[in-house]
């Protein structure tokens, strides 16, 4: 088509200036060959002669043929307007022939395109249907849980029975978290705005986490546990832990979760190659589990998808799991496959590219990371802190939070370390409470989305009172903004630290400690 297009183009050159070269060698005085040369031009140069313009030409050349025919023209004059004439009718038909083929070509791929596209379409809209149900049910599911253990903790006489009933609740509310996670990270990865950051950190403490972590799922279903962590794993790496744990985790709650009662799972980890301190980690997952077809191999990765379409009735999840985890993998500089048969077992292979730390260049030691389902504990983040009984007496913190409840749990859950808080509900009451008594506070807890002034703003005027510059009183933003991005805003409004909710007692105390007991 292109050339077609080329070669009209470069036809209409020579003709051009054959015309135009008869009109001045032979010194013709026809006044109508001048119009007739612009318009010969134009139809070779416009590829596309619209009806306009050939009907105009028409009528032109009519004009032009009735002139020669009538009136006494020399005979070169002659041969050169019925020359001129016919080429261009000629290239003209060619031209409008092309384009009507080009069209009809084009019309095809258009209409095969838009068949493809609705396809596509209805495609995505019949899994994203399927899984807007899995998410109902995924999110319906441990909200009924609390509903329920709320009414049965009400009613339990027994304190045990009260506590059964806070832990299901605990365990309802982090399985309702990492579902909500699972998606915002999703939403995250459909952006492109899926980040690491990047620290150093003790890889066998990670694990450790981790293990606790998916260790109650283990118990619940008797399943071991082995656990292979190769010595030539430095013991700091950097990288970003929380996103590489976050990998680990779904893979071993996977491999809990589709496999049988009294099972085995194997959680092997090494270096597999290592030059000027960037380290290639390869970690490995298998279980004796159902296993997965090699048709299913190739969709598992895909977000929404799940091996068959009964796995979500049996087994729950959102199928988000696999997608966010290839994506972080990626982002490592690593890679993922799967080894597997039907009802013979998986085993998930990845690699990640790490640095070796620089704290403490030493390894492992050579028993590597005892775990033996030991007693591993309730998973939740949700009062697994010990907080130290007077341990923040004589403290005096101020929380700004406009919800109540927040408040109410803030309070509560530090009331045995005796930390002094003073409340102020929007942003502006702390910043006059803070105006006015300049040397009360210790710390302040600021939430970020509050009534009347936010808590940015809060943070930058109590930065310009002479008595708190940065680096004087701690703030801490305490908010359920807690994309990379709110947590660069926090700072640059002059903040020292960040907690996202729900709040992690642990993190909230070790916040405490850090600012509080610097003494
Ligand atoms: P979810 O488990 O929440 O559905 P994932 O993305 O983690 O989402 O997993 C997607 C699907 O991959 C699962 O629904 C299951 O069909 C399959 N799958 C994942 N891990 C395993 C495994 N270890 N054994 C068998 N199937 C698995």
């Amino acid at each position: 088509m292109k050339w077609n297009r080329i070669i009209y183009r470069f036809a209409s050159v020579p003709v051009t200036v054959l015309a135009i070269a008869f009109v001045y060698f032979f010194k013709i005085p026809n006044p109508m060959m001048i119009l007739i040369i612009p318009v010969v031009l134009f139809t070779y140069l416009d590829g596309y002669t619209s009806g306009i313009l050939s009907g105009s030409t028409a009528v032109i050349y009519s004009a032009y043929f009735f002139f020669i025919a009538t009136s006494d023209v020399v005979a070169a004059e002659k041969l050169m307007t019925i020359v001129l004439a016919v080429s261009s009718i000629v290239i003209m038909v060619g031209k409008l022939k092309a384009r009507d083929s080009r069209t009809i070509v084009q019309l095809k791929e258009a209409q095969e395109e838009l068949v493809r596209k609705k396809d596509y379409a209805e495609e995505i809209s019949h899994i994203k249907s399927e899984f807007l149900s899995r998410m109902s049910h995924e999110i319906r599911t441990p909200i009924n849980a609390v509903f329920g253990m709320t009414a049965i903790g009400k009613k339990a006489e027994s304190i045990e029975q009260k506590n059964q009933a806070l832990n299901k609740i605990g365990e309802a509310s982090s399985h309702l978290l990492g579902v909500i996670n699972d998606v915002l990270d999703m939403a995250k990865i459909e952006a492109d705005k899926l980040e690491l950051a990047p620290v150093e950190y003790n890889f066998g403490q990670m694990l450790k986490k981790v293990f606790t972590v998916v260790g109650y799922q283990l118990d619940e279903k008797r399943q071991q546990l082995v656990v292979n962590v190769n010595e030539n794993i430095p013991h700091y790496l950097i990288g970003d832990d929380q996103r590489l744990a976050q990998v680990i985790t779904n893979l071993l709650a996977n491999a809990v979760k589709f496999t049988p009662e009294d099972g085995e799972i194997r959680f092997d980890a090494s270096i597999a190659s290592e030059s000027d301190g960037d380290c290639e980690l390869c970690i490995e997952v298998t279980d004796s589990g159902i296993g997965i077809s090699d048709e299913q191999k190739e969709r598992l990765f895909s977000a929404y998808e799940q091996a068959e379409s009964d796995i979500s009735r049996k087994y729950g999840g959102t199928g988000l799991g696999l997608a966010i985890s290839k994506r972080i993998i990626e982002l490592m500089g690593g890679n993922i496959r799967i080894e597997s048969e039907l009802g013979k077992g998986a085993r998930f292979i990845f690699t990640v590219k790490v640095r070796r730390g620089d704290t403490d260049p030493r390894t492992m030691p050579a028993s590597g990371i005892d775990f033996v389902n030991e007693d591993s504990g309730v998973t939740d983040n949700i009062g697994s802190d010990t907080t130290v009984i007077n341990e923040f007496a004589g403290k005096t913190m101020l929380l700004a939070e406009d919800i109540e409840i927040n408040r109410e749990i803030l309070i509560t859950l530090l009331g045995d370390t005796r930390l002094e808080i003073d409340c102020a509900e929007n942003g502006k009451d702390a910043l006059d409470m803070i105006g006015e008594h300049p040397n009360k506070y210790d710390i302040v807890f600021m939430d970020v989305q509050m009534p009347v002034m936010d808590g940015l703003e809060a943070s930058r005027r109590i930065r310009q009172l002479p008595a708190h510059p940065q680096g004087k009183l701690p703030i801490i933003a305490m908010t359920a903004n807690v994309f990379k991005s709110d947590i660069d805003k926090c700072l640059a409004a002059g903040m020292d630290g960040h907690l996202g909710k729900p709040l992690d007692m642990d993190k909230v105390l070790e916040v405490l400690r850090k600012y509080l007991m610097k003494e």
